[in-house]
């Protein structure tokens, strides 16, 4: 696979892709560059609507797609915001920002701060394509009492790390790919795709 479509807008999670897939000598194109939009994303599972992006941009690119659905879980908010991560504040405009606000509000006077980042990869080879790749990861750790550092995305500047020491949003390109949802679910994809 010389070639893929990432089925995303989100310049953070851009940024991982085209570090982590760049050096393997795969192009990566973004959906933006072909002049797709965002699909829909009416599911209620990270899969259902990983799968529906990765079709999306493959039927309208006509290339193979590459699509990851994504988010964090809360174990005191019930999983929540979970795959809603995204717009836990409202969508109209989605806002990193205005997340990690009213996450914090939710966690005040919280105890119990465990937490879970979770990721699912599909690639499609073409848009209907039967079997597609699919590869999970997680990456446990607790949401902080405030916000530090300006690494990453997302709600990066409140995960924290207890066996390093750090937010995820104080690691480097390297160290997060390393340890993060996504890093360990493009391992699996990738290590599937030289094995098919
Ligand atoms: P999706 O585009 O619907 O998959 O939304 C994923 C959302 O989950 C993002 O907008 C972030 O809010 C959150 N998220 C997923 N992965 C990360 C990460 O690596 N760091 C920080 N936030 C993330």
């Amino acid at each position: 696979m010389k070639k893929l479509v990432i089925a995303s807008n989100n310049a953070g999670k851009l940024r991982e892709f085209q570090h982590m897939l760049v050096p393997l000598g795969i192009e990566v194109i973004t959906q933006a560059q072909l002049g797709i939009g965002e699909a829909e994303e009416p599911h209620c599972t990270f899969i259902e609507n990983a799968l529906a992006k990765a079709r999306h941009a493959s039927r309208l690119s006509g290339l193979p797609a590459l699509a990851d659905d994504s988010g964090i879980c809360v174990t005191a908010l019930g999983g929540a915001p979970g795959v809603y991560s995204a717009r836990y504040a409202g969508d109209s405009p989605k806002s990193d920002q205005a997340n990690n606000d009213k996450l914090m509000r939710d966690m005040r006077g919280v105890t119990d701060r465990r937490a879970h980042y979770y990721c699912v990869l599909v690639l499609v080879r073409h848009a209907d394509d039967p079997q597609p790749v699919i590869a999970e990861g997680e990456w446990h750790g607790e949401i902080a009492h405030e916000e530090r550092g300006d690494g990453g995305f997302g709600y990066d500047p409140m995960f924290w790390l207890p066996e390093l020491g750090k937010m995820s949003s104080e690691l480097t390109h390297d160290q997060k790919h390393a340890i993060s949802h996504r890093g360990r679910a493009m391992k699996v994809l990738l290590q599937r795709l030289s094995a098919a």
